[in-house]
């Protein structure tokens, strides 16, 4: 018997997080019990090497995984997949069939493992299927683990990780040009590992680790605003009088009504096997990020996915609303995700970390100087992979990068550069030996530099950080893109080397071909480097100067998809064909214009329905007021000018309501022209008429005043 006084040992009641992880997925130790040695080891090589899955071992796979689901409470399942939309889509079927005798069964073939046929037609296609066949259909990615997600109650769907494709062959996804990206990417970097001598490597893999940020607002105040339940953000709204000014949120104590929704939301990303690590309160009151440890980025571009739906669904459980909107309020930070990318061997040398001793300072300074050439070369493409009407209002904003593509490398990098240009001293800033056949480089230290956050792209340490992605976009597209640019220069620079240097060179003309290519790209490419403020006036006159393009809106950005330029290198790296380039740059262009007109019509209903009848009550009461301390003989021309003005105000709104309406409802057919004529005329005209009732919200009576204000959605909690 317990002694009367025993505390109960309440933290042996609580699940460690280490003995759930990854307990809805089918891998690992799970896998290893489930399936005969054999068929384990062959869908280890394909998950592990992306190799192509052995047909013969389907059923026996299959069978394994529906048992496993089905003990876990499944009874559905699905192909999961990321069509043109930038969301996931699933369509399940019950594992439940049937039987002649009037019963029924589980069932769950190899063949619906491999493969599904969804209904394809609702999807954005970018004109692919329209000439052809309108199926599509899904392939299982064999290198992304199948897992089970829950439902509200707990019920859960067993989701199988696939590719989406035409029955031509064609992409209809953002996974299979990832895919394709992945492999020519690492594909051109493993030639330079060998050709510097490492032959122990077998293959590069990419890797990616994304920090979100995010909004929450209360579920009840989100429900009665129409803009964010449409469309993500607020598009009316005066400023708090406290906003981001005293600096205290950021990294502030986490509310606990908060930490108890991230709890929850890493319990169920831990079972998933998303490896989430830190969490923190963002700079915008209201604000938060989370990040996970990087993975590959296969993996971790559908890892990202499902968290943002855990993030979202989370929330509602906990009477929230979670914005991944890129700026849902105005005057206060927007939210973005660094998108931080490495490539390493699978021996583990992180080839971007010069601090690795497993490999040399060349290989660093290739790998470096490649990523250099790449994004001097295709700054138009990276920029244009993150356009969108939502990140609009958020690049190039003094919170968010400038849209101008540049790389910041810190001061040490920046001195070896010099070096390298010139051909000359071989000291380091710090002073310490720079030797390019040496080893190791100085010992970088890896936070050594200012961590300048107004570079859309800069080098950390051991990887590069793209800033400019935004919160609520799918990082596939941004990836497919960096991973083609670099394939490329990868290319270049290896062809290059191997010409110049033929077989089998020795240490000193490797070592001479080396610098010498080096010094020739440094040269060429290096100002796209810039470690100053990209904020700065001063920025956009040098990087014109520099002739860097600058693409501050989306209208601009995205004719870059639609070049020759852009054809050729996609199509030369086998990731997206000219028909597949054509079809995402169209629905890009689809996407910007749709939501767009969208919220231009959101807040036309807005202002008419809620706004100008608030005004005009307001209005009624003031000339009630003034005419009956007048009628009492009391003169108020206060009161009364105060009237006349609200009453232009109003009328005011009213004009630039038509001005929105009619502009939203020109009809533009040419895609091309339409996106301008959304940019130059709808935005503007959103933009006037929230101005006007952004100026109204500060007059009229708080009690007549329709909607929540930003101090109780952002301050109120
Ligand atoms: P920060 O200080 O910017 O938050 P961290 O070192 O915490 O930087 O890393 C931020 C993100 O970068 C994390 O998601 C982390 O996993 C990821 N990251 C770190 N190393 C790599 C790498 N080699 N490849 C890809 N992502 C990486
Ligand atoms: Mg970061």
């Amino acid at each position: 018997m317990n002694h009367p006084f025993t505390i109960p040992m309440t933290s042996n009641t609580h699940p460690r997080a280490s003995d759930y992880f990854g307990s809805l997925t089918f891998s690992g130790d799970v896998m290893l019990k489930r399936l005969p040695p054999e068929v384990f080891m062959n869908l280890q090589q394909t998950m592990q090497r992306g190799l192509p899955l052995d047909r013969s071992i389907a059923n026996t796979v299959a069978a394994a995984i529906k048992e496993w689901a089905i003990e876990h409470g499944a009874t559905h399942y699905c192909h999961w997949f990321q069509p043109l939309t930038g969301l996931t889509a699933e369509k399940h079927d019950a594992f439940l069939s049937p039987t002649d005798d009037g019963g029924a069964l589980e069932k769950f073939s190899g063949d619906a493992l491999i493969q599904g046929e969804p209904d394809a037609s609702s999807f954005p296609s970018g004109g692919i299927r329209d000439t052809y066949e309108a199926r599509g259909y899904t392939a299982w990615d064999a290198t992304s683990p199948v897992f089970l997600l829950r439902g509200q109650d707990g019920q859960k769907t067993l989701c199988i990780p696939t590719a989406f494709v035409s029955w031509t062959g064609e992409a209809l996804d953002k996974k299979t040009p990832l895919l394709r990206s992945i492999e020519a990417v690492t594909k051109h970097a493993l030639r330079i590992v060998r050709f510097l001598g490492d032959q122990k490597a077998t293959h590069v893999i990419a890797t990616l680790g994304c920090e979100q940020e995010y909004f929450l607002v209360d579920r009840e105040l989100f429900l009665q605003r129409l803009d964010l339940v449409v469309c993500g953000r607020t598009l009316v709204g005066a400023a708090a009088p406290k906003g981001q000014q005293l600096e205290d949120h950021y990294f502030g104590a986490i509310p606990e009504s908060v930490l108890a929704y991230m709890t929850e939301c890493e319990q169920r990303l831990f079972e998933l096997g998303i490896p989430v690590k830190t969490r923190h309160n963002e700079v915008a009151p209201g604000q938060y990020e989370l990040a996970p440890t990087f993975e590959n980025s296969n993996v971790a571009v559908d890892h990202q996915m499902t968290t943002m739906h855990i993030l979202r669904s989370v929330a509602r459980r906990h009477g929230l609303e979670c914005l991944l909107h890129e700026k849902p309020f105005a005057g206060v930070n927007g939210s973005g995700k660094h998108n931080n990318w490495s490539l390493s061997t699978n021996t583990g040398v992180n080839l971007f970390d010069p601090r690795d001793d497993t490999h040399t300072n060349m290989q660093f300074m290739i790998f470096l100087v490649a990523v250099i050439r790449a994004i001097d070369l295709h700054a138009d493409l990276l920029r244009a992979s993150i356009a969108s009407a939502h990140n609009d209002h958020r690049l190039g904003a003094n919170e968010a990068p400038p849209a101008i593509m540049s790389i910041y490398l810190g001061e040490m990098l920046t001195g070896i550069l010099d070096q390298l240009e010139k051909g000359e001293s071989k000291k380091s800033a710090k002073g310490a030996e720079l030797d390019l056949g040496a080893r190791t480089l100085p010992q970088i230290p890896r936070h050594s530099s200012d961590r300048n956050r107004t570079s859309p792209f800069a080098f950390t340490g051991n990887k590069f950080e793209f800033r400019a992605v935004g919160s609520s976009q799918s990082v596939a597209w941004p990836n497919t893109v960096l991973n083609t640019i670099v394939a490329e220069s990868l290319d270049v620079i290896a062809t290059e080397l191997e010409r110049k240097a033929g077989k089998n060179p020795s240490p000193t003309k490797l070592e001479s071909t080396v610098r010498g290519l080096l010094k020739e790209l440094v040269k060429s490419h290096r100002r796209v480097c810039f470690d100053g403020n990209g904020y700065s006036a001063q920025w956009h006159a040098e990087a014109a100067k520099r002739g860097l393009p600058n693409y501050p809106s989306t209208a601009d950005a995205l004719p870059a998809l639609a070049t020759k330029k852009a054809e050729r290198l996609f199509s030369t790296y086998g990731v997206l064909s000219p028909r597949e380039l054509h079809a995402r740059s169209e629905i890009q262009m689809e996407q910007y214009c749709k939501i767009v007109q969208i919220e231009g019509r959101t807040l036309a209903q807005m202002v008419a329905t809620q706004i100008l009848p608030a005004a005009l009550r307001a209005q009624g009461e003031l000339a009630d007021i003034v005419a009956s301390t007048q009628h009492a003989g009391v003169p108020c021309p206060e009161s009364e000018s105060e009237l006349r003005s609200l009453a232009g105000q109003v009328a005011a709104l009213r004009i630039a309501l038509q001005q929105l309406q009619s502009a939203n409802a020109m009809e533009v057919t040419d895609v091309v022209k339409r996106v301008r004529h959304f940019r130059e005329s709808v935005v503007p005209t959103i933009e006037r008429v929230r101005e006007l009732s952004d100026a109204l919200e500060g007059t009229i009576p708080a009690d007549l005043w329709p909607l929540p204000n930003y101090a109780t959605m952002l301050l109120m909690r």
